[in-house]
């Protein structure tokens, strides 16, 4: 099935009937067919707008047009012992972002709070590894309680890596409200972008997560090499898995690591594949994650019509636009900013905020991407 247009000389009727289909199905909390999934991914340039459009009946039906801010605290940063291609800290990587050791519990806080001040909603405390340690998840727990106690309606999701036995109970009985761990990519590829763990470890710990009351974040990366089957079945793995938050990636490809250079992705297939992940599934919090800023360019109002969710600030090991960026689109899109200091669906005007930072760190050989240098682990205020 090919409803494309552009492609192959069928009617635009036939994208029509498609679109009418997966909203019908996106409105009732059902999936699309495979087919239609992929169909969606081959639609051609022609059909953007109803796509996107499509896509948006089925986000405005759940979340209208609020937006969840999230703010990543990068707790460790740098030097893992596993292999994920696409990553900047993995065994062997020679980008050059920042490494250090665990965050201390207050500087942890700290950072947590300029993201809660930004209007973040949910904080994301991330650190780099295969899993961690027993210690680490006291650690951690600690963390945890600090943020609760100064924000207690601020959401906290911890994404340690692989969790053993009993891990997410003690983050849960930490307080924490989620745990991030996303599959990536299909299982059929899994080999090709990481040898050093598999897909059933990371099924496994998102079950781990789910099991212990812990809302599951699970989400993909889109732009690593990988066919529109593999993007399809990605989606429908994290629909199967109950994946409360979905996070879409598109890759930022860090000199120094193996998919340097991998400049795959067109702004308009990165709103098709959000589009996709949309209808697969329909009720869960889509999130607008890393790569969006070098992907969509001066598209990215676009993707927001689709998306409920984006990370406010910097990413991990890059820079992502300035905050007030960030808000001044949503402002200009008519978004409101879900539960932002405590004001449910405050709506965001242009030029609330007053300061704007600019890019503080090491640009890389490729335009847009900025190595971070400012935030956590740094002496430099952060992007929030
Ligand atoms: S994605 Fe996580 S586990 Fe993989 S190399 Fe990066 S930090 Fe390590």
């Amino acid at each position: 099935m090919n409803p494309s247009s552009d492609h192959d000389g069928t009617g635009p009727a036939d994208v029509r009937d498609l679109l009418d289909t997966l909203v019908a199905r996106g409105l009732a909390g059902t999936a699309p067919t495979r087919a239609e999934a992929v169909a969606v991914l081959r639609t051609g340039d022609d059909d953007l707008l109803d796509v996107v459009a499509a896509a948006g009946r089925v986000r405005r039906h759940r979340f209208g047009r609020r937006v969840r801010l999230n703010y990543l605290v990068n707790l460790k940063s740098g030097l893992c012992p596993e292999d994920c291609t696409y990553c900047s800290q993995r065994l062997g990587s020679t980008a050059q972002v920042l490494k250090y050791s665990w965050l201390s519990t207050e500087d942890a806080v700290a950072a947590a709070r300029a993201g809660v001040d930004g209007g973040a909603r949910r904080v994301c405390l991330v650190a780099s590894g295969r899993g961690p340690s027993d210690r680490d998840v006291v650690r951690v727990s600690a963390m945890v309680d600090g943020i609760k106690r100064e924000h207690p309606d601020v959401e906290v999701c911890a994404c340690l890596g692989l969790l053993r036995d009993g891990q997410a109970e003690r983050l849960a009985a930490a307080g924490a409200d989620a745990y991030n761990h996303n599959l990536n990519t299909s299982e059929a590829t899994y080999a090709d972008i990481c040898t050093t763990h598999e897909y059933a470890d990371r099924v496994q710990t998102v079950a781990r997560a789910k099991g212990a009351g812990l809302s599951p974040c699970s989400g993909l990366i889109a732009g690593m090499g990988e066919s529109d089957q593999d993007l399809v079945d990605v989606a429908f793995a994290l629909r199967d898995l109950g994946a409360d938050s979905v996070p879409v990636n598109f890759l930022v490809p860090f000199d120094g690591t193996p998919l340097a250079g991998t400049w795959d992705l067109t702004p308009q297939q990165c709103l098709r594949i959000l589009a996709m992940v949309r209808f697969v599934c329909p009720t869960a919090e889509l999130r607008l994650a890393a790569g969006r800023e070098v992907h969509l360019r001066s598209l990215q109002p676009l993707a927001l019509e689709m998306v409920s969710s984006i990370f406010l600030g910097d990413y991990l090991t890059s820079e992502g636009q300035a905050a007030r960026a960030d808000l001044d689109m949503l402002a200009d899109g008519g978004f409101e900013v879900e539960g932002a200091r405590g004001a449910a669906g405050a709506r965001v005007t242009p030029g609330d905020r007053s300061e704007v930072r600019a890019p503080s760190g090491v640009p890389s050989s490729e335009p847009g991407v900025t190595v971070r240098r400012r935030g956590p682990g740094t002496a430099v205020a952060p992007n929030a």
